[in-house]
Formats: structure tokens, C-alpha cells, sequence
């Protein structure tokens, strides 16, 4: 499909090169941008803004390219059982063009991704992203498109960090932005590039370090960061859409070629616009697709994935205040999900409030009523001392119920509840060893007791390996990890000793 849709650009460029002189007039071109979409929800209104603008620029003779910055095939609860196809359908449907390859993109491993490029019908990219120094199988480091005699080279670059962020497998390894860039600037330079756009999945920091060292680098059409923004200081130009197709970013470029003293040189000037998609009225095409795909979700939620061989309390008294099932199960998962050598769940984030008896069969539909905040999970270091502080924390208000319970895994503690809060923690072992104060641990946790929520200011300040935009949906580590282990729950154990 991409081969037949590559010879259709090279068809409409052949016209046009014999219609119009070359570089006759200046080129109007529209990019209209998308990145950290992975929800389908949108789509819809995405397509109808698209839609719209289009019809505009056909009315005002401008060019229009329509580019993705990265992360489109997870995490989602659809992405958790068709792994992020629908995802690839759907942007597709709403127009995209030219895709940049996000570091979700591997959280089902290289061999899923492998699928999904493979189905998509536009080109996706990343020029650092490679196997054996070859960039990784189905992508492409860059493009070159001809349009009215003006030729724009496109690069897709991924952020490094994509090796701890998500699941590439052992031979994928990613260079850094200023290498691979350098090296497809000067490949697209060598094929006449007049214009270069880089579709950069890897945040503002990186953006504007790979603007400020490739001179080359006219654009850089972003995401990673979740950041709707446009910056531009007369020279460099940066821009993304925020997430999940609530704005498209639009780059308005009129491009020209000018002579000073027998010196052809090209000139551009720039407008920008973030379009918001709030208010559009859905694309009926697209939101049937859409439509389809949230009917399938609703069946495979009701199906069974696994049963507890254990009671699961997940009663609001039980899950704040002591020991249970259902929490063991959550910080489990996240932990085993991340790798990390311990991990919290604040009772307060487990809402099922009800109690499931030994043998019951749990579908996704369970998970998703006990943790229905969407949360996502994030991988914090800290040390010993901070890891103290994070338990003193989680049983300073459990008298009053408070939902800063921590549930807990990889590590067992206990505590005192007549001593003052603050100081109620007696003893700590991680991994079968006493706490050491002046180690460092890794932790999983969620996204808001993570961002100090509950009373976990001291997660603010551990060191973030894994935030909250890069992290997995809890619900789906939850699913997964019951789905793998074909018993839902972690039986209570004696990982909290209430002494008092
Ligand atoms: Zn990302």
C-alpha cells in the first residue's frame, strides 16, 4: 500500500513539473500536526478539522502536509487488545501523511510494531532508531516531496530515552538526535532539499538543541512532552499539538526563491495556529469507525481474564487501612510492569469498594471499576530515607481512613499507629534485607501520588525514570498481570504489621 501510495506523489509531482515553470511563484504550504494521540476518542473531530482546512487551502492554492509526531499505538484500553491497530486505522482515516515514530510505539516489542508499520498506509519514520546500524525494518529515516518545483525533506526522529521507556528488545539501539540528524540533513541536502522539516518525537528540549545545532533544520513538528506549543525567533520555528487531537498545531509557511547578486536563496515567512478540535462536529465516516471500534471495546471488557484463587477485598475500610488482595495485586503489577524494586498503591486510587470471593471470575470491566482514574504508572529512585518518608506518609492518617493507605510490594514493614504520625514506622525490609537509609531504590507508583497527591510530597523529590506520559495505563499492567498469571490477586502475606 505505501509503494502505491508513493508512485501517486510522484504522479501528481511529474504534472505539475510539466505545468509550471520551475519555482515559478511562491509555494503556499499548510503543515497541520497531531502527536501523542493514542485515544480514539477524538478522531472524529480530528478528521473533521483536517477536513476543513484542507477545503480552505485547496480555495487559497496551498499545499498541504499532514504530519504525526509520535505515539499514536498505546497505551489505551483499546491498544490492550488489538495492540494499537485500530490506532493505525484511524490515522490513516483522519489524513495523516508522514508519521514519526513515539517511544509507546514499542510497548508491544519490535515484532508488534513490525505489524503495525506494516499496515500502515503512510510512511513512518525515525532516522535514530536502528538494528545493526540500519534503520529499524518497515521505517525510513526521511522523505523528500517535491511540490510545485520547491522540494521538502522530512525526518522522523525518536527520543533516545525510548530504550528505558518502553520494550524495544535487545537489538534495537537509538543514536542521538544531532548524529542521525546530521546525517539525513546531508543525505536530503545532496538530493536538492530546499526546505527541511523534522518530526522530532522527543519534547521542547530537544527540538530546540536540534534547531540551534542543524542550521539546515528549518521546522521542528514536535510531541513527546504533551506541550500544545509553537516557538519561533525570526530563524527556527518549533510546534506541537498537545495530546490526544485536542488542538492541531498549523504551520502556515509562504516559501520563496530570491536572487541577490546571481545568489539564489530561499525565503520563507511563518504564521501559527493551535486549532482547537473541541467544538468541530465529528466526521461522520471517521466517528463510525470510531463507533465500531468503542462497541468492540464494550464487549471485550465484559470478557473474563482470569479468576482469583483468593478473596479480593477492595472494601473502602479494608483498602485504607490494612493489607489486601486486591492492593498486593496493584502494586504488583506496576512493579512487575516496570521492574522496579518496590512498589505503592494509595488505597484511596482502588474504588471497587466491594469484596470478591475465592473463585470469582474478574473481566477487564472489574479492573477498570476498582482503578477508574486512568492513571498511568511512573518509575521514581529514591533512597532509603525517602522510601521511610513515602510509608510514614502512607500510615500517617489511617485512623481517619485517609486514601494515602499504602498498599505495597517487593518490600514489608510495620508500624505503630498510638506513636505520632511522622514517626509511626517501625521496621523495613525490601527484598528480604532491612532498609538501608542511604541506599537507592527504584519504586512504582501511579501518576498522582507521584506528582506529590495524597500527601506524597517526598515523590517530588525522587529522581523521574519513567513519568507519567511515558509510563503504561496501571488498569492495563493490572489486566496484563492477571491475564499472565491466570489468578488475579497476591494473597495477603504479612507485608503490613500494624504493631499498636
Ligand atoms: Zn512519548
Amino acid at each position: 500500500m505505501r509503494h502505491v501510495l508513493r508512485s501517486l506523489l510522484l504522479l501528481t509531482v511529474t504534472v505539475l513539473w510539466l505545468t509550471t515553470p520551475l519555482a515559478a511563484k511562491p509555494l503556499n504550504l499548510i503543515i497541520l500536526h497531531l502527536n501523542d494521540w493514542d485515544k480514539m476518542d477524538s478522531a472524529g473531530r480530528v478528521a473533521s478539522v483536517i477536513k476543513a482546512e484542507k477545503a480552505k487551502a485547496a480555495e487559497n492554492g496551498a499545499a498541504v502536509l499532514v504530519t504525526f509526531g509520535g505515539d499514536m499505538i498505546s497505551p489505551s484500553l483499546m491498544s490492550g487488545i488489538d495492540q494499537g491497530a485500530h490506532m493505525i486505522e484511524l490515522g490513516e482515516a483522519v489524513g495523516i501523511q508522514y508519521g514519526a515514530l513515539g517511544n509507546h510505539e514499542f510497548d508491544f516489542g519490535p515484532e508488534v510494531l513490525k505489524q503495525r508499520l506494516a499496515e500502515a498506509d503512510f510512511p513512518w519514520m525515525s532516522s535514530n532508531t536502528l538494528v545493526n546500524g540500519k534503520v529499524f525494518p518497515g521505517l525510513d529515516g526521511s522523505q523528500l516531496v517535491e511540490i510545485d518545483g520547491y522540494k521538502i525533506g522530512i525526518i522522523g526522529l525518536t527520543t533516545p530515552e525510548t530504550i528505558f521507556l518502553s520494550s524495544p528488545g535487545a537489538t534495537v539501539t537509538f543514536t542521538s538526535y544531532a548524529e542521525a540528524g546530521q546525517r539525513e540533513v546531508a543525505a536530503l541536502k545532496a538530493q536538492g532539499a530546499d526546505f527541511i522539516i523534522v518530526l522530532s518525537h522527543g519534547g521542547e528540549g530537544l527540538d530546540r538543541e536540534l534547531t540551534r545545532t542543524l542550521r539546515d533544520v528549518d521546522l521542528v513538528m514536535g510531541g513527546h512532552d504533551h506541550l500544545a506549543r509553537t516557538v519561533y525567533d525570526g530563524r527556527d520555528m518549533t510546534a506541537a499539538a498537545g495530546s490526544q487531537g485536542e488542538f492541531v498545531a498549523k504551520v502556515t509557511l509562504t516559501i520563496d526563491r530570491v536572487e541577490k547578486r546571481g545568489k539564489t536563496s530561499l525565503v520563507w515567512s511563518p504564521a501559527f495556529d493551535l486549532i482547537p478540535t473541541r467544538n468541530a462536529t465529528p466526521d461522520a465516516t471517521v466517528q463510525a469507525k470510531v463507533d465500531g471500534y468503542l462497541a468492540t471495546l464494550d464487549k471485550e471488557l465484559g470478557q473474563v481474564i482470569g479468576s482469583t484463587s483468593i478473596e479480593l477485598d477492595t472494601r473502602r475500610a479494608s483498602i485504607r487501612s490494612v493489607e489486601t488482595g486486591f492492593g498486593n495485586l496493584v502494586a504488583d503489577a506496576s512493579r512487575a510492569a516496570t521492574g522496579a524494586d518496590v512498589g505503592i498503591a494509595n488505597g484511596g486510587g482502588i474504588r471497587g469498594d466491594k469484596v470478591y470471593a475465592a473463585g470469582t471470575e474478574l473481566t477487564r470491566k472489574d479492573i477498570l471499576s476498582e482503578l477508574p482514574f486512568g492513571n498511568s504508572t511512573v518509575k521514581l529512585e529514591l533512597t532509603g530515607a525517602q522510601l521511610r518518608a513515602v510509608l510514614e506518609n502512607g500510615v500517617s492518617e489511617v485512623e481517619k481512613g485517609a486514601g494515602r493507605f499504602a498498599q505495597v510490594s517487593g518490600m514489608v514493614f510495620s508500624y505503630d499507629a498510638s506513636k505520632p504520625a511522622g514517626a509511626r514506622v517501625v521496621e523495613v525490609t525490601v527484598g528480604g534485607k532491612p532498609l538501608n537509609t542511604a541506599g537507592t531504590y527504584t519504586l512504582a507508583t501511579n501518576d498522582y501520588v507521584a506528582g506529590g497527591g495524597d500527601g506524597y510530597a517526598v515523590f517530588k523529590k525522587a529522581k523521574v525514570l519513567v513519568d507519567g506520559d511515558a509510563g503504561g495505563l496501571l488498569a492495563g499492567q493490572v489486566i496484563d498481570y492477571i491475564k499472565a498469571k491466570g489468578t488475579g490477586g497476591s494473597k495477603v502475606e504479612g507485608r503490613i504489621t500494624r504493631l499498636d
